[in-house]
């Protein structure tokens, strides 16, 4: 192994902060029941799903360990979490979540989730809170089951896994959740899923599709749709979260902002016109950021240095990628306690209004 690896020194054992974990995954057993006759039927053109469910529900130990602790809202959670040093966990529907299934199917699965999601936050009302889960393609629904998960369920904002069979948000017609958001000023998390059916071709062969790199293409697309479609033009408040250091945005800001500045104004295409501000201003002012899955220190840093170190929080992305030691590599890092305890708290308590 090169030497340049980073090394996974212990965790400290009493720092000065809470660590609170902003992207961790759920699936309620209802709806691992409909995957699976998903999975068996075949009904559904989603070479992504099929591909990362198949594997996740399959027969290997690391299958049956995920599928076990990724329903869990009791005392297995609670047990990983204690085995690394987590304190609170934001907790949120898992990809695809109900954007599998027909808008109206999607919705009455969301609200059962949320009711569950409540429960679990109320076994555990210090540890855990949660994200409303809601269907896209269903705007009116959505709208108000985040307006019911927020003020009735206690829930503190709003997920959902980037495209829904194809579909992103940036069309108006699904800009009624966002108002919604903006009005409850809650942030809502644009979390990733496998590329759709017409984007996952050339990654499939070699099995690039998923968190690898498929995810952040088509999370990070997904945002950037939402940006020059003028969303944060209309609803100028409007926080968006992205994870896994923001699916690699932040590093690309410079040339974003750059090339996008010529071609808004460029009347090249069709559906772009010219913004109020520029890439770079809605990148910053618009989002939030999480470290899921990045269990390095430079990455962090960097995001810390271009977007702000109070738009910068921590995340572990369990149980998809469950590794209690990356929590000893980020409290190592080589930043100011200011900066390391508004990573892994202060944050995500003001973004999440966690008390
Ligand atoms: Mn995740």
């Amino acid at each position: 192994m090169s030497d340049r690896y980073p090394a996974m020194p212990p965790r400290d054992p009493n720092p000065p902060y809470k660590r609170i974990a902003t992207e961790e995954a759920w699936l309620p057993p209802d709806m691992m029941e409909m995957y699976l006759k998903e999975l068996a039927d075949q009904n559904i053109d989603d070479p992504g799903f099929h591909s990362l469910w198949g594997f996740f529900t399959g027969s290997t130990q690391k299958a049956k360990d995920h599928s076990r602790r990724i329903q869990s809202l009791g005392e297995e959670r609670i047990s990983d979490m204690d085995a690394s040093g987590i304190d609170i966990a934001v907790v949120s529907l898992t990809a695809p979540g109900v954007q599998l299934f027909d808008p109206e199917t999607a919705s009455a699965l969301a609200i059962s989730a949320n009711d569950q999601l409540a429960e679990g936050m109320a076994r555990y009302p210090d540890r855990y809170v949660g994200l409303a889960a809601f269907s896209p393609l269903d705007p009116a629904n959505a709208a108000k089951e985040l307006e019911r998960g927020v003020d009735k369920l206690g829930l503190r904002g709003g997920i959902f896994n980037s495209h829904t069979l194809g579909t992103y948000l940036d069309d108006e017609r699904y800009w009624e959740i966002f108002e919604a958001a903006e009005a409850l000023d809650v942030p809502i998390y644009l979390h990733p899923q496998t590329p759709s059916a017409q984007m996952i071709e050339p990654f499939l062969k070699r099995g690039l599709d998923a968190a690898v790199y498929g995810f952040a293409c088509e999370t990070g697309l997904h945002a950037l749709r939402l940006m020059a479609a003028g969303l944060f033009d209309r609803f100028p408040k409007l926080q968006i979260v992205l994870g896994h250091c923001g699916e690699a945005l932040p590093y690309w800001l410079y040339r974003i902002d750059f090339m996008h500045g010529h071609i808004s104004v460029s009347a090249r295409y069709e559906h772009v016109g010219p913004l109020k501000r520029r890439a770079w201003d809605y990148l910053i002012d618009n989002f939030h950021y999480t470290s899921s899955g990045v269990g390095w220190g430079p990455p962090i840093k960097f995001c810390q240095e271009v977007i702000g170190a109070d738009r910068m929080m921590y995340a572990m992305d369990y149980p998809w990628q469950f590794v209690p030691e990356e929590v000893g590599a980020l409290d190592a890092m080589d930043i100011g306690d200011g900066a390391k305890k508004a990573f892994f708290e202060d944050n995500a308590r003001r973004l999440f209004r966690i008390e």
